[in-house]
């Protein structure tokens, strides 16, 4: 599995919750750790780049507070064969205003979930 594929794959272990699948993915997340993480819904992933062993993505959620997106640059190394997640640089980033709506509704987000 590719970083790319593998950071698809954990965004796909943290909409399901499974948190074994992503502690065994990572250098330094525990289940236990994991188990603490607020309620959130995860509503899309957009990959931006990925190169050697850094990948950028944007994943869109529902938390208590409305929509939001987590920006990330996450850097990946390989241990025994497989990549695993290391750590990763966060953005600020908000969601555009005239962007269509991350929870699907195929309205401009000043128009929907804002
Ligand atoms: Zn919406």
């Amino acid at each position: 599995m590719s970083p790319k594929e593998l950071m698809i794959s954990r965004y796909e272990a943290f909409a399901r919750k499974d948190w074994n699948y992503l502690a065994k993915t990572a250098t330094n997340q525990s289940v236990k750790e994991l188990e603490l993480m607020p309620e959130i819904e995860w509503l899309k992933l957009e990959v931006i780049y990925a190169d050697g062993s850094q990948v950028e993505f944007k994943a869109y959620y529902r938390d208590a507070n409305g929509l939001g997106v987590l920006h990330e640059k996450s850097n990946f190394i390989q241990e025994n064969g497989s990549w695993k997640y290391k750590d990763g640089e966060l953005f600020t980033t908000k969601i555009e205003r005239n962007e269509s709506c991350p929870c699907g509704s195929g309205k401009k987000f000043k128009k929907c979930c804002i």
